[in-house]
């Protein structure tokens, strides 16, 4: 990867901080949680607000599209954020070099795509462990959700990473980690096995982004044991289930864009530019304002010139 590119990769998680100790144990005290740390530090997770958005780009299409961003240990996904409603893609690290480890959450073949499956949608993949097998967390991370799950799920374990990304690990038989404790990528989430709704050992593996399932296969090559590429575009299309095939999956695009193609994007993406709508606000006035036009702004955001506009609502500029 060229020294540009990689430039671009570090400067999203710059207000990440330090690389962060490993969590010894975890004391409940009522609502709160104290995290104490392995150098003997602690931290007070009463005010625990991790986003996970980190860069101003995903700020940008997240606040255009209305996205909830929420901390919950009790509540595993929810329906709010339609990821087909995005108007932008984008572009998040897998891993980049503040959380580079990465790590397989269990060495075994894959049973069950990420695909329809008889009526439902299989929004996962499984993976064919047995009982008291580890688990490992794949990420770098923050444990949002760590108990049983009546849904179906079984004893699940929900990490959310740095990126905004959300692994789950479902069935398990033994859960090694408490909500609201950091976990780094190869450490040990839990033991595998068929709790829940589930008919054989197996590992249940999703990646969600803002709720939304990803195909993990999209980001992992699960054969291989590595990630198919540190850059990821999230763009609507990912989101398009019944539009999923299994069997015409392609998961090389991402890795045949060169360097450069990646940087014209993300240059594009930076040049983009939004407005919130005001009392008093036209789509003339805004054109004015920003040197374009009504044609323009209502072509960039699919609106007529006689939209009614509200206010608090985000407007494509640029
Ligand atoms: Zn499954």
């Amino acid at each position: 990867m060229s020294r540009l590119i990689f430039a671009f990769v570090v400067f999203p998680f710059l207000c990440v901080g330090q690389s962060l100790p490993k969590s010894a144990d975890t004391v409940f005290l009522g609502a709160d949680t104290i995290v104490l740390f392995e150098d003997k530090t602690w931290e007070y997770m009463h005010a625990l607000n991790f986003n996970g958005v980190m860069c101003d780009e995903m700020r940008n299409s997240i606040e255009g599209t209305n996205l909830v961003v929420d901390w919950q240990n009790d509540v595993t996904f929810n329906y709010d954020n339609d990821m087909r409603a995005l108007t932008d893609s984008i572009w998040i690290c897998s891993i980049d070099s503040l959380h580079s480890g990465f790590a397989i959450p269990c060495p075994a073949p894959i049973t069950s795509e990420f695909k329809m499956r008889g009526k439902k949608f299989h929004y996962g993949i499984d993976l064919d462990l047995k009982t008291g097998d580890t688990v490992l967390c794949a990420f770098d991370g923050i444990v949002r959700y760590s108990k049983y799950n009546g849904a179906g799920f079984g004893y699940l374990t929900v990490v959310r990473h740095y990126n905004g990304l959300e692994t789950y690990y479902a069935h398990l038989s033994k859960l090694f980690t408490k909500p609201n404790q950091r976990i780094n990528a190869g450490e040990a989430i839990g033991l595998g096995g068929n709790t829940g709704r589930s008919y054989g050992d197996h590992l249940h593996f999703e990646i969600r982004y803002f709720h939304n399932p990803i195909d993990p296969e999209h980001i992992i090559d699960f054969e291989k044991g590595e990630l198919r590429d540190e850059n990821l575009i999230i763009h609507k299309k990912l989101f398009d289930y019944r539009k999923i095939d299994g069997s015409k999956r392609k998961f090389a695009q991402a890795k045949n864009k060169t360097p450069e193609q990646i940087a014209e994007e993300i240059k594009q993406s930076k040049e983009r530019k939004y407005h919130t709508v005001k009392r008093g606000d036209s789509l003339y006035a805004m054109a004015l304002k920003y040197d374009t036009s009504v044609n323009k702004i209502c072509s960039l955001n699919g609106i007529s010139d006689t939209k009614i506009l509200n206010i608090g609502e985000k407007l494509r500029i640029r």
